[in-house]
């Protein structure tokens, strides 16, 4: 979702903004006349265009157009849209309905099975070496023996470590949609070996059986690998 430009178009004070972007103005009767901001309209005398107090927007007799808030200030500083609709919300005193809040996005996660149906594990485990012994005891809660040790038994804490421990967001993001890719690749490799042999089977029984099993559980493993690429796409 955008930005609010719409009410920040409405609420502008089209006065403001003219004073705001230095202007010339000349006033007659109850209006104040300025040159044209449409670019496609070289307008010297400024007779044309004009606006009134409380306006939110300017309009001009030749071009028979109204130009708002942000459509001036884009054609008179020479920037884009975003940037004039961020110019006119700190002219407007930033209000806070301007920026979408929807943009807390929830943080994007695997579950177990999604984990492992992509070949990523979700947990390790790291182990920190705490002391070395002859005898094996009992361990406290969170230790165990690293096994690798033959000589002598190695007391370790043990830590889960995720990969966002040592990704960034964004790497984590990547690793996952690569891991997306290949399982993909590979179960539609299945597939299409799976559809190929049905195809040559002459035999209705297994063709029927077992290989379709085979082939709904690829579509059914695709499925849930679009629903992963789906999400990541939305985080
Ligand atoms: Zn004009």
């Amino acid at each position: 979702m955008p930005n609010n430009y719409q009410r920040l178009k409405e609420e502008a004070d089209i006065a403001m903004v003219v004073n705001s972007l230095q202007i010339p103005a000349t006033r007659r009767g109850s209006a104040w006349f300025i040159p044209c901001p449409n670019p496609g309209h070289s307008d010297e005398h400024a007779t044309n265009c004009y606006y009134k107090d409380g306006w939110n927007n300017v309009y001009c007799c030749a071009c028979g157009k109204s130009f708002q808030a942000i459509d001036l200030i884009m054609y008179t500083l020479g920037c884009d849209y975003g940037e004039a609709a961020d110019y006119l919300w700190e002219l407007e005193g930033c209000p806070s309905w301007y920026h979408n809040r929807k943009q807390k996005k929830e943080r994007f996660t695997l579950t177990r099975e999604e984990a492992k149906l992509i070949g990523m594990h979700p947990v390790g485990k790291a182990y920190l070496p705490e002391r070395m012994a002859d005898q094996k005891r009992k361990l406290p809660g969170g230790r165990e023996y690293y096994q690798k040790e033959l000589d002598s038994y190695l007391e370790c804490r043990v830590e889960r470590v995720r990969w966002q421990d040592f990704l960034t967001e964004a790497q984590y993001l990547a690793v996952v949609r690569n891991k997306c890719r290949e399982t993909r690749q590979r179960l539609e490799e299945s597939l299409s070996y799976f559809q190929s042999l049905e195809g040559a089977l002459e035999d209705r029984d297994v063709r029927e059986g077992t290989l379709s099993l085979f082939r709904a559980s690829c579509e059914e493993q695709l499925k849930a690998v679009e629903g992963i690429t789906k999400r990541l796409k939305a985080a």
